[in-house]
């Protein structure tokens, strides 16, 4: 976890007025906190936990160090771009699965990866074949807006049925997405998403995501950040000076402007917005995604060339994650393995953990033997808003200005028109810095993160 940055005497003496404040020290929080630095403005950030990171925090056990859950950084996506912009150093690797895995119907398969493999794969029929053939010839040309309103479970099964093929696509759906409701997430952002790995891949990061918090830390402190950690917000009010936030153990801050990088929950909470408000009217109908996340250390892999399983017909997802990138000692291997939840249904959290040891049973049989560590997150938030069909996908999202509540902006994994999980959350944080420096409209802020 990231170091406390100042000490109680300076707490004491921090400023009570500041140009910008930033609520949060995940992600959102200190890519705003830095861009805005950058761009000469005095910035404190004020972050409720001991540590850096929230969600981007990285646990270490011993010499084993654990992401939250499995994380992959899309090379494509407004994060990274944000990150490569504002020039925070940090090193990874594609995943390197070997024999990757589907699990389809009880049997396995091996997931077919290029042209020969799907016409050699006895997972699908012919015309399967050529319909998924046709599909990756066509994904880039599909228009997505109309699709933003349709679910991605019924484009798929309009187009394809419900056989193997639709099943691989939910499995790969999953996998870009996180969404275990398939019936509820918009086709639109489903696809785009999917395009975004497909163009770019991804990176699994040396040393965990925390390498990356670390460094926007020390690039933000460099920049002269005043970060305070422990210190919880209780409220943020829009004065006529400018936005006032007041935090435990820490004097009242009067700043020109807040960035709220917090749940929808925790910032209509700290505005103390009312009923009618469109956050509230939003938040209410939003649905977060949550993973149950095994993290385990094995002294060595029973079957070393299969890193990489997928339930097709089952929300479950396994990759040895140390075969790409460095997580422990060499020899070490580090695996996540994560079951998707569905929103709308009760699931025990012990029965969970048993099918997630069952899915490693079929990928490593006989690890039990050799794990080193482990440690079971039975519900993780992965985002705080699908992209709802019903809610138009991503085009529904909040904006990043809160209405009626003027200097107050939005950062995080469900704020803005642009992009999924991290790459949402650093879109909205980018908007957010430009908008305060006057320098963009919304939409020129999110196309600056846009690759071509
Ligand atoms: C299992 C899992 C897998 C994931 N995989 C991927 C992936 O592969 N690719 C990807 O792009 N994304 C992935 N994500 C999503 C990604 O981790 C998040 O989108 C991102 O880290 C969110 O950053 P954030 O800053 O918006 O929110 P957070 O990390 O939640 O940060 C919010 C911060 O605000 C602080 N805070 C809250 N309330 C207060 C308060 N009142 N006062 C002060 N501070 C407060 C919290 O302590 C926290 O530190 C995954 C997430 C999970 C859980």
């Amino acid at each position: 976890m990231g170091a406390t940055t100042i000490t109680e005497n300076a707490v004491n003496q921090a400023r009570q007025r500041t140009e910008i404040a930033v609520v949060g020290g995940g992600l959102a929080g200190l890519l705003a906190a830095v861009k805005l630095a950058r761009a000469g403005k005095q910035v404190v950030l004020l972050e409720q936990a001991k540590g850096l990171g929230g969600r981007a925090a990285t646990t270490v056990k011993g010499d084993v160090r654990f992401n939250l859950g499995p994380r992959a950084l899309y090379l494509h996506g407004a994060a990274h771009r944000l990150l490569t912009e504002l020039e925070i150093p940090f090193t990874g690797a594609v995943p390197n699965t070997g024999k990757g895995m589907g699990y389809y119907g009880g049997r396995e398969y091996l997931l077919p990866r290029n042209m020969s493999q799907i016409l050699s794969t006895s997972l699908l029929s012919w015309r399967e074949k050529w319909q998924l053939f046709r599909f990756f010839q066509q994904i880039h040309s599909f228009d997505l807006e109309p699709l933003q309103r349709t679910s991605i479970h019924e484009w798929v099964t309009t187009r394809y049925g419900t056989g193997a093929l639709a099943n691989l696509f939910f499995g790969l759906f999953r996998l870009s997405t996180y969404a275990a409701d398939l019936e509820l997430i918009s086709a639109g952002a489903t696809l785009a998403q999917f395009r975004i790995g497909l163009t770019g891949n991804v990176w699994y990061i040396d040393g965990g995501w925390q390498s990356i918090v670390d460094r926007l830390r020390d690039r933000a402190v460099g920049l002269g950040v005043q970060i305070h950690t422990g210190a919880h917000v209780h409220a943020v009010r829009s004065t006529a000076a400018g936005v006032l936030v007041q935090a435990t153990h820490q004097p009242d801050l009067h700043a020109a402007a807040a960035i709220l990088a917090v749940s929808p929950q925790v910032a209509s909470l700290l505005l103390a917005l009312p009923e009618p408000h469109e956050l509230v009217r939003w938040s209410v109908d939003s649905r977060p995604v949550h993973a149950a996340c095994l993290d385990i250390a094995l002294s060595r892999l029973t079957r070393p060339e299969h890193r990489f399983g997928l339930g097709l017909d089952e929300p479950t997802y396994a990759s040895v994650h140390s075969a790409a990138a460095k997580f422990a000692p060499p020899g070490v291997a580090v695996i996540h393995v994560m079951k998707y939840l569905q929103s709308n249904q009760e699931q025990s959290a012990r029965d969970n953990e048993q099918q997630l040891e069952g899915v490693l049973d079929r990928l490593q049989p006989g690890w039990r033997t050799h794990v080193l560590t482990r440690r079971y997150l039975p519900s993780m938030a992965v985002t705080h808003a699908l992209p709802l069909a019903a809610q138009g996908g991503l085009t529904g999202r909040p904006n990043v200005a809160v209405a009626n509540r003027p200097g107050v902006f939005l950062a995080g994994d469900w704020v803005g028109q642009h992009g999924q999980l991290a790459d949402a959350a650093a879109a909205s944080a980018a908007t957010a810095a430009a908008l305060i420096l006057g320098s963009a409209t919304a939409t020129s802020a999110m196309r600056e993160l846009e690759y071509a």
